[in-house]
């Protein structure tokens, strides 16, 4: 029991910053906040989720540098304060408030849910929520952690979800920094993880990264690629491309492995972008994932994140028209904590049972296709994604 939470500290101690992301939030249009419009941020381009710490260089947090996707508005040169947000680009005729269906009537808002770590919290509050609302989702369990405390999932518990519809995918043994071991313990970590989940009647074809560590190493993608069809990394930016030709400064015109060169591509099977629900912004740790922010970090409150949450799962609106799915959300949450308000946590992982209800009810409300990670699949002729 915490009789000042950390989050109301550190909410008094940024009522300026509330005050202009209030500010913000309510003198900007519904319709063009529920967009990805771009500001300018350390010479990179992110998503209107990520701009709202304005103050961070997101290099630090996930490894990946310049990451940016075509169609966006040119961000402001030299600027990375609010001030410095341009209208989004949107195509002719699409609206950020359009229900996503096509003039043929086709649903084109699709979203995969991810719950990464192997929490039991995860089971005890997150699942009874896709229950009411009818969704699967992927869990990408750490088999070594599995059964070992009160905090993690048992194996029964693995086992419910499967026969639930469940989608259960492989995140590590022990949840190593993969870039730090040799080709043995790789090989243990990765491999031994598809082992471990087959001894469990389990058969694992996708992979996170722990830490989003290693997707850019051929080592460990070479280590991957033995033993899973695809993989999964995190950049920050919400949506994944299925023909790998989004990326702005890594121009791709497909999903290939290795470009003429011999390189690992930017985006492949082996590295599918998605976006870990954060709502703290700002330099984390490195030695934690999701963790604790460190430095000039920005705290949001439910509602804050939840129009956060609507402008990520939007994003996909414009890549996606005519009916047919270029980009998908893949969004990724970890811990779940019972306080009032998210703001409440110190972690910014942590997710509360009342923000992840809004969030699948905004799903549900509003026509999004809820689908896992096991309905991706990879076309090997054309070097591209395909949803199943
Ligand atoms: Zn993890």
């Amino acid at each position: 029991m915490q009789l000042l939470p950390s989050g109301v500290v550190k909410i008094i101690s940024n009522i300026p910053i509330i005050i202009v992301l209030a500010t913000l939030i309510f003198s900007t249009p519904i319709a063009a906040y529920s967009q990805s419009f771009i500001v300018s941020n350390h010479h990179q381009q992110f998503p209107i989720s990520q701009v709202v710490s304005f103050a961070k260089d997101k290099s630090k947090t996930t490894g990946v540098k310049g990451i940016e996707h075509k169609g966006t508005a040119k961000p402001s040169k030299g600027s990375h304060h609010l001030s410095s947000i341009t209208p989004p680009l949107l195509p002719a005729g699409i609206s950020t408030t359009t229900s996503g269906i096509s003039s043929n009537g086709s649903n084109s808002k699709v979203v995969i849910i991810n719950f990464d770590d192997s929490f039991k919290n995860q089971v005890l509050y997150a699942k009874p929520i896709l229950d009411k609302y009818g969704f699967k989702a992927t869990f990408f369990e750490v088999c070594g952690w599995i059964g070992k405390s009160s905090e993690r999932k048992s194996w029964q518990d693995i086992a419910a979800l499967q026969q639930d519809g469940m989608n259960i995918e492989s995140h590590t043994m022990i949840h190593p920094h993969l870039n730090t071991l040799s080709p043995i313990e790789l090989n243990s970590e990765i491999g031994g993880a598809k082992q471990c989940f087959l001894d469990h009647g389990i058969n694992p074809t996708i992979f996170a990264y722990p830490y989003s560590e290693g997707w850019n190493n051929p080592a460990v993608v070479s280590t991957v690629a033995r033993y899973y069809s695809l993989a999964r990394t995190d950049t920050g930016f919400p949506v994944t491309f299925l023909h790998c030709d989004g990326w702005k400064t890594h121009p791709q015109t497909d999903c290939r492995t290795y470009s003429s060169d011999g390189k690992l591509t930017f985006a492949n099977r082996y590295s599918i972008k998605s976006w870990t629900h954060r709502h703290i912004d700002g330099p984390y740790s490195s030695s934690q994932e999701g963790s604790v922010c460190a430095g000039v970090c920005h705290s949001y409150d439910n509602s804050q994140m939840l129009q956060v949450f609507i402008a990520d799962v939007n994003s996909q609106l414009k890549f996606n028209q005519g009916g047919i799915i270029r980009a998908i959300p893949i969004v990724i949450y970890h811990n779940f904590v019972t306080y009032p308000d998210v703001s409440f946590s110190k972690d910014a992982a942590d997710t509360t049972i009342n923000l992840f209800d809004q969030e699948m009810k905004y799903l549900h409300d509003n026509g999004f296709r809820v689908l896992t990670m096991a309905n991706l699949g990879f076309d090997t002729s054309t070097n591209s994604f395909y949803i199943k």
